[in-house]
Order: C-alpha cells, then sequence, then structure tokens
C-alpha cells in the first residue's frame, strides 16, 4: 500500500507516519507539508533515511503539485491544516486557505485524478461546539465556537458533498484532544510541561473549569489505522476515550507528577468564545471497527511528561514568545 499523507510533519501526522511505517513492512508513506510554524521536521528525524519514505515540501491548495502525487497511491490521509485555535482568533486568514481551499483543491485533484483512491480526512471534536451534558453522536449539528472549528466544520462539509456528488470513497474522523511526544510547546499539555520546568508561572485561561476530553496520541493513531482499513465511505466516525478533565484537573496532574508546587498556578484572562466542554460518544468506532483505546489519561500523561523532560532537545529551539506569552490569544489581535 502507498498512502500519502499531508501534513505529516505536524503532531498527529508524524506520530501517524512512525507507527505505520514501524507496523507495515511493506507500506509507502509520501509527507506533503508546507512546513508551516506548528510542523518540525525533527519530529520525523529517526525516519527520514527509511527507502519506503518520501518528504515533499509543498501546500495541499496547489493543484498541480497534489494531483501529481496521488497518481500512484492507494489511499490519502489528510491532516494538513492549520490548527491552533489561538492564532485562528489572531490571524484566521491562513486557516481559510489550508483547511477549507487545501482541502477543496485535494478533493477536486482526487476527483480529476484518481477518484477511486481511498481517502480518510481528519476532523476534530470542535466542530459540533461544546455540550453541557451529554456527549455529540456522529448524527448531531454542527456548531462551531472558532474560526479554526469554522473552517474545520467547513472543510466536512466539502469532503460529504464531493463523497455523494462524485462518488469518492471518503470516511471522516472527528477526535477529541489529543496530547502526547511531539506536540508543539503552544498547546496546553506542553505548555504546562515545560513552562513548568523552566520554573515559569503556568498560565490557565479563565476559571479553568473548561472540560476536554483528552485522547493518548498513539490511540488516535490507530483509530485512523482502523478507519481507512474497515471503515465505510462517507461514514463518520467520533474518536475519544471518554477521559474528561477540567484544565486545571490537567494542569495540576502534571505539576504533581513533575513534584512541583500548584502556587506555579496563575489564572489569565479567558480565550473569547472558549468553549465549556466537548464530549464525544464513540460507540460506532468501537462497536463497528472495533477499535478501543489502550491508554487511561493517568498513564498516558505520565508517558507524555517523561517524554517531554527526556527530549528537551526537541523542544528547546521551539520556545516562543506564544509559549512564553501568558494570554497568546491577545498578539496580533
Ligand atoms: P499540527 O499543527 O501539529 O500539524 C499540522 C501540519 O499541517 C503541520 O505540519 C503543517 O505544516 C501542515 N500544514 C498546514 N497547512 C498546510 C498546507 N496548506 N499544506 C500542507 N501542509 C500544511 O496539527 P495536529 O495537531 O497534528 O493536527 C492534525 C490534524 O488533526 C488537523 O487536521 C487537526 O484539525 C486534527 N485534529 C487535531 C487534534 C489535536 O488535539 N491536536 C484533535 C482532533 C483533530
Amino acid at each position: 500500500m502507498r498512502i500519502l499523507v499531508t501534513g505529516g510533519m505536524g503532531f498527529i501526522g508524524s506520530n501517524f507516519i512512525r507507527y505505520i511505517l514501524e507496523k507495515h513492512n511493506d507500506w509507502e508513506v509520501i509527507n506533503l507539508d508546507k512546513l508551516t510554524y506548528g510542523s518540525n521536521p525533527a519530529n520525523l528525524k529517526d525516519i527520514q533515511d527509511d527507502p519506503r519514505y518520501t518528504f515533499v515540501k509543498g501546500d495541499v491548495a496547489d493543484f498541480e503539485l497534489v494531483r501529481e502525487l496521488i497518481k500512484k497511491v492507494d489511499a490519502i490521509v489528510h491532516f494538513a491544516a492549520e490548527s491552533h485555535v489561538d492564532r485562528s482568533i489572531s490571524s484566521p486568514d491562513n486557516f481559510l486557505h489550508s483547511n477549507v481551499i487545501g482541502t477543496y483543491t485535494l478533493l477536486e485533484a482526487i476527483r480529476k485524478e484518481n477518484p477511486g483512491v481511498r481517502l480518510v480526512h481528519i476532523s476534530t471534536d470542535e466542530v459540533y461546539g461544546d455540550i453541557l451534558k451529554g456527549s455529540f453522536t456522529e448524527e448531531d449539528r454542527l456548531m462551531p465556537s472558532s474560526p479554526y472549528s469554522a473552517t474545520k466544520a467547513a472543510s466536512d462539509m466539502l469532503v460529504l458533498g464531493w463523497a455523494r456528488t462524485y462518488g469518492l470513497n471518503a470516511s471522516i474522523t472527528r477526535c477529541t484532544n489529543n496530547y502526547g511526544p511531539y506536540q508543539f510547546p503552544e498547546k496546553l499539555i506542553p505548555k504546562t510541561i515545560i513552562r513548568a520546568k523552566m520554573g515559569l508561572k503556568v498560565p490557565i485561561y479563565g476559571t479553568g473549569k473548561n472540560v476536554r476530553d483528552w485522547l493518548y496520541v498513539e490511540d488516535h493513531v490507530r483509530a485512523i489505522e482502523a478507519v481507512l482499513l474497515k471503515g465505510e465511505a462517507r461514514e463518520i466516525y467520533n474518536i475519544s476515550a471518554g477521559e474528561e478533565r477540567t484544565n486545571l484537573e490537567v494542569v495540576r496532574t502534571i505539576l504533581r507528577i513533575m513534584d512541583k508546587d500548584e502556587s506555579l498556578i496563575e489564572f489569565v484572562e479567558d480565550r473569547p468564545g472558549h468553549d465549556i466542554r466537548y464530549s464525544l460518544d464513540s460507540w460506532k468506532i468501537i462497536r463497528e471497527l472495533k477499535w478501543r483505546p489502550k491508554y487511561r489519561f493517568e498513564e498516558g500523561i505520565k508517558k507524555t511528561v517523561e517524554w517531554y523532560l527526556e527530549n528537551e532537545w526537541w523542544w528547546k529551539p521551539l520556545i516562543n514568545e506564544r509559549v512564553l506569552h501568558p494570554t497568546p490569544w491577545k498578539l496580533e489581535w
């Protein structure tokens, strides 16, 4: 099997590529990535010389490039997106380009060049918006709250429209918040670990009561593999481990593992439009594709903290003003 992975130099895409090449000896991967701020070639340093792996620097919104690349692939896993909510608040333009025009371009290239190719479009629980009680199923309406989630919802709609009208073999996954190795330092969990390690205050937006449902990245990657191999065309699969925690609980857990004092916590001005709680019902993927998460939050977060503490070489060069600023969504607003 030859797979085109878009956005494979980012957090989840790089974990996916490493997992796939380790597990399937006869699979090949082409990684198309624009290398934007969230990407990092160091994420795949260990496999860059593997003959089954090819990296192409480019934009998923470049029709001719994508058309050329998909000629000889059997499957496409589409991760490429602008993914940082805080950045989507301060500068939404790139989000429209990569998430909407990028997905549209990919769909058009598939339709014209390789209409039978298998496509898995990687989306997010954020397209449903927040929910105070209960959990969203795949049938629920989309009600995005941020420029990021609005563009992801738009890309999901494009995939469904193209799949139905042109018969593309496409499935969509919607996953909860991921955490694990190689996550960019601007995100809550790496930022907390890194700032605590540096002896800096750890900022928490608002009251810290916002709830996220946390999934260890390796569990997400296995779920994507299951959808790629066994998922049905035009079906959507929610993915979650049912590990809901408030942001405050997450930060406290990290500080406890690191043996740091809770006085490091600093409550700061909330992000506008901040979703209160995300929660997904992922019974469908469990029932139909026999996927199950392996990691409980306490186990995954311990592994994650250990990874960041052991891999300072990876995150040190990525420290920027958004990691150092307590309310980065305010920058350039
Ligand atoms: P990331 O920001 O770490 O990686 C995204 C990658 O896409 C980067 O390497 C970037 O360079 C690349 N990219 C961006 N625009 C591009 C373009 N126009 N052309 C080619 N490459 C481009 O993000 P991530 O956290 O790994 O997320 C990957 C996907 O998973 C995204 O689609 C995101 O919406 C989705 N997702 C993420 C989470 C999460 O918790 N991180 C949860 C659910 C879904």
